[in-house]
């Protein structure tokens, strides 16, 4: 088992890359944390990983809210005492073009992506500090590397992930935590289906053209972003440093 024994917080895994990760992680002999908004979806992934026979808790928090996030690193410190991984997951699509999307709704999407990484990052590096160990993930996108139509705020975000991931790896390579940003391309979630519906009259057409700006002939699934987050939260990514890691089927050169 390659993770066993670590204690590991996801946020957003309730859903999706999240909660395939989360059981991937449980699988792997991990302590999972499992985080969301949504206490059923948190609940669930919960349940799956007990009856895969992993080890897992849900705390539910909102990652852009101070008091609930410090509260969960707490709870979880007083748990297990020190958290090995933190897997910066949770975010929220955004869609329109830019001189349509309205000013609220471009905050949500800024502060969703961008301070629900900073703020989980923010309580719990201190005590990854104290322990000189420590693996972050933050869930960045190709987007932040290419133009797709309709993105704008969201690839804002996800470039911002990117910079920030770089800067923080800096910050934090003497103290023993290694900074690593995760790339996917498109990855069936209910997260995608929410955006081809909202963008696309036809959404299967659209998802012919999503995987024809790809070298892979299917899009990914949450597995394949979970087998990328397993590496780099195990101690094989040792060597591995402030990257951007592609999940994308080779969509950013195809
Ligand atoms: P998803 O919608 O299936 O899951 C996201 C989860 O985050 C949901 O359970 C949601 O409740 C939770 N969440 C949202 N806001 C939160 C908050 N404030 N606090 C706590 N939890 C919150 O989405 P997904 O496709 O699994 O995406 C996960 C991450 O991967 C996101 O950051 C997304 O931007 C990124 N990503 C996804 C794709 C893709 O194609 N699916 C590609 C690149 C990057």
């Amino acid at each position: 088992m390659r993770l066993q024994g670590k204690v590991i917080l996801i946020t957003g895994s309730g859903s999706g890359i999240g909660r395939s990760t989360a059981q991937l992680f449980g699988r792997e002999g991990a302590k999972v944390i499992v985080n969301d908004l949504n206490t059923e979806h948190g609940e669930e992934t919960v349940q799956l990983i007990q009856q895969a026979g992993g080890e897992a808790v849900f705390i539910r928090a909102d990652v852009t809210n101070p008091g609930e996030v410090s509260a969960m690193v707490e709870q979880i410190i007083a748990q297990y005492g020190r958290i090995d991984v933190l897997f910066n997951n949770a975010g929220i699509s955004g869609v329109g073009l830019l001189h349509e999307i309205e000013p609220e709704a471009w905050d949500k999407v800024i502060n969703v992506n961008i301070r629900g990484v900073f703020i989980p990052s923010k309580y719990v590096i201190p005590h990854m500090m104290k322990q000189q160990s420590g693996s972050i993930i933050n869930m960045s996108s190709c987007i932040a590397e290419i133009g797709l139509a309709r993105r704008a705020s969201y690839a804002a975000t996800k470039g911002a992930v990117l910079a920030l991931t770089k800067s923080m790896q800096v910050d934090y390579a003497s103290y023993n935590i290694r900074v690593n940003a995760l790339l996917p391309g498109t990855i069936m979630t209910p997260f995608v289906e929410d955006y081809l519906k909202k963008s696309y009259d036809n959404p299967e057409e659209a998802i012919e053209g999503l995987k024809k700006r790809q070298l892979s002939e299917e899009l990914g699934r949450p597995e394949d972003v979970a087998l990328a987050a397993l590496f780099l939260a195990s101690d094989d990514s040792k060597f591995v440093m402030g990257a951007p890691f592609y999940v994308d089927g080779g969509v950013v050169f195809g």
